[in-house]
């Protein structure tokens, strides 16, 4: 036989012989008895209400779960305003402060009140009150991004919670949730105006505590005529003291006088100073930077208030020059404060006030001649 021969006829047996195989595996794989097959009709019926059963409830469960979320976020929700409620404050955002408080991230809180809402009332009724109340939520949510929260602390008093804000920043944003809501002519009421107190949260302060600073900042905002924003400053401003810049004033230990108020308030003012060296710096000009002056004037201020209260109980004899050179401080910040107008600061002048002024001729001149006086008290 020739060797092509005997090749195909090899190749046709081995494939019959694969025909075969194949179908003998079918004909038993049809035999072979299938599952349902081993249970009585009976019991197959009861297996399958029994599945049926089961997915009933599973669908129930799911119902119940949405109506449940459903159910917490109403109870969470301030049903006239669609803000979180003050019960969702208190509960919820424990885990949004634990949240943001990792890795020391910042967060801050404004209070915000409106003014003279019992006149709206008293006007316009109440159910217009409602209105206004609505309008102004929508105004002030235009300004919040999507991880800012927003709560009413009751009555016409809201809490707006900003993750990883500082407080320079929070106050920023306060002024322009301020300004949104002056702008808004309502239709029932026209124009309606807010106040708002902002705190940013110290390390380990309790939510009471926090706001309970935020509300004194909205007191201190009412107090001065109402429609500003006042901020809390127990915190430094935390924003680009971070970030060491190449103009830095450091606070030597040796300088300190003993009296606890006053060393306090002088780091504080050293701190402050850096905070608004960083920000024209790092070109945060010139919201920011302004922001940075007007708290450091605020403490300036405070201090120099302190300052002389200590030093009439001790009887400074140059408490009148003293005194004196502290107004002429003053006057001369608030000078360098309006001229902030434009888009660029004035930095050598800034860092001259500083430094020159409010450093070497201040603290580190003329506080150290009353130094004496304090160890004698
Ligand atoms: P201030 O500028 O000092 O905050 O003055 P105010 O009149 O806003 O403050 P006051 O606390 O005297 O009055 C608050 C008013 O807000 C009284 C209360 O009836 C009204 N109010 C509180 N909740 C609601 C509400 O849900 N709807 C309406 N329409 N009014 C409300
Ligand atoms: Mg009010
Ligand atoms: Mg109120």
């Amino acid at each position: 036989m020739p060797l092509a021969l005997s090749i195909l006829v090899v190749l046709l047996a081995s494939l019959l012989s694969g025909l075969l195989g194949a179908l003998a595996a079918g004909l038993w794989y049809r035999r072979r008895p299938r599952p349902a097959d081993l249970i009585d009709p009976d019991c197959q019926h009861q297996l399958e209400a029994l599945a049926r059963a089961r997915e009933a409830s599973e669908r129930a469960n799911a119902e119940l779960r949405r109506a449940l979320d459903q159910l917490e976020r109403t109870a969470a929700t301030d049903r006239l305003t669609g803000t979180w409620n003050r019960r969702w404050l208190e509960d919820g955002a424990a885990q949004l402060i634990a949240a943001a408080g990792r890795g020391d991230a910042p967060i801050s809180l404004i209070l915000y009140d409106l003014d003279h809402f019992k006149r709206v009332n008293d006007s316009f009724g109440h159910e217009v009150g409602d209105e206004v109340l609505k309008s102004v939520t929508e105004a002030v949510r235009s300004q919040l991004r999507a991880s800012d929260a927003l709560a009413r602390w009751g009555g016409e008093e809201f809490i707006a919670l900003c993750p990883a804000t500082t407080l320079a920043g929070a106050t920023i944003l306060a002024e322009k949730i301020r300004q949104a809501v002056e702008a808004r002519v309502t239709p029932q009421a026209g124009v309606v105006t807010i106040s708002l107190g902002v705190a940013q949260r110290q390390e380990k302060e309790s939510l009471e505590g926090w706001i309970r600073r935020a509300d004194e900042a909205l007191y201190r905002a009412k107090a001065r005529g109402r429609n500003q924003t006042e901020a809390s400053l127990d915190v430094g401003v935390a924003a680009g003291e971070d970030r060491p810049s190449f103009l830095t004033l450091v606070w030597d230990p040796a300088l300190a006088c003993g009296e606890a108020r006053i060393d306090h308030q002088h780091q504080e003012l050293y701190r402050l100073s850096n905070g608004l060296l960083a920000s024209i710096n790092q070109g945060r000009y010139p919201e920011e930077t302004k922001l940075h002056m007007q708290l450091l004037i605020a403490h300036v201020a405070q201090h120099f208030h302190d300052e002389e209260d200590i030093l009439i109980r001790v009887g400074y004899p140059h408490f009148a020059a003293h005194a004196q050179e502290h107004g002429r401080l003053l006057a001369k910040a608030k000078t360098l404060q309006q001229q902030m107008g434009g888009d660029s600061a004035d930095l050598p002048a800034i860092l001259g006030f500083l430094a020159l002024d409010l450093v070497k001729g201040h603290i580190l001149g003329s506080d150290r001649d009353y130094y004496k006086y304090l160890a004698q008290d």
